[in-house]
């Protein structure tokens, strides 16, 4: 793709008919020993997955489907980064298409009117203090003409929000640049969001507003109001303390 302007962001693509689920080619690329860069894109996931085993419709007609290997030399705790810089750079690459405004749901959902256009599912394999490789997923509705049952309720497509259609290779050719940049400059930092937490926040959904943190067994209450250098939300409690949630296994709805 002679449009493609990266220097090692999907340098090697992998084109899929068909597959499982990109962010599992991804990881088996990575225990494969592959370069950080490599790129699985499939037309469809037949198994695509959400957070929490949680099934993500991959449907052939309409949609992204891709997986990015990263070998980030950041220490564990902060690969959880990677899911906002990526939903960042999403947002941001089809804010470029049309003047509707693209938001991001914390962490990983950006959305449009309220519903989900595109999921982002961020994998890792590491020891304690050592990451071995990252895989970062990008489930994207652009051109859908429409979802079945409940699902219509919670998602959406870019082409349904706007009635534009977006080229698929330029989009990826666009997101694949910026996010290469973006990660450039958060690896060099250790990891740390700082640099781009303005632009995250400006883009959050829940910021001002109550939330409701499901953590496993735990529950409970806030208002949102941005998030760290690392990622977590910051909520802020009845009695006025802060507290920051981790961007792991936590669920957050507007309540
Ligand atoms: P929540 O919906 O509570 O924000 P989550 O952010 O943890 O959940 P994800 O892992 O982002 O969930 O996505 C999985 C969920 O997204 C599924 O349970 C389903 O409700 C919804 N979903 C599945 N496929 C799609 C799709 N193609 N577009 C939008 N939403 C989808």
């Amino acid at each position: 793709e002679s449009r493609r302007k990266t220097k090692w962001a999907g340098k090697k693509i992998l084109f899929l008919e068909s597959t499982d689920s990109t962010n599992i080619q991804a990881a088996l690329a990575g225990s494969r020993g592959e370069e950080e860069g490599v790129l699985v894109v499939a037309k469809e996931q037949v198994a695509g997955r959400g957070r929490r085993g949680r099934q993500w419709e991959s449907p052939q007609e309409g949609g992204i489907y891709m997986s990015l290997l990263l070998r980030p030399t950041v220490p564990p705790d902060h690969a959880s980064g990677i899911t906002l810089l990526m939903a960042l750079c999403v947002a941001e690459s089809l804010q470029e298409l049309t003047t509707e405004p693209v938001k991001i749901k914390w962490p990983n959902d950006i959305v449009m009117n309220g519903k989900k256009v595109c999921g982002i599912l961020t994998e890792m394999t590491a020891q304690v203090d050592y990451i071995h490789h990252v895989v970062v997923g990008v489930g994207m509705n652009l051109n859908q003409t429409q979802f079945a049952g409940e699902l219509s309720e919670k998602a959406t497509s870019f082409w349904l929000e706007t009635g534009i259609r977006a080229d698929r290779s330029r989009l990826i050719a666009a997101l694949l640049e910026k996010f290469e940049q973006s990660y450039e400059v958060f690896c060099k930092e250790g990891g740390s969001l700082s640099r781009f937490r303005t632009e995250y926040e400006k883009r959050l959904v829940n910021t001002g507003r109550p939330v409701r943190v499901q953590d496993g067994k735990e529950s409970f209450d806030g208002i949102a109001l941005g998030i760290s250098p690392k990622g977590d939300l910051l909520v802020r409690l009845e009695d006025q303390s802060i507290r920051s949630v981790f961007a792991g296994e936590v669920s957050v709805r507007g309540i």
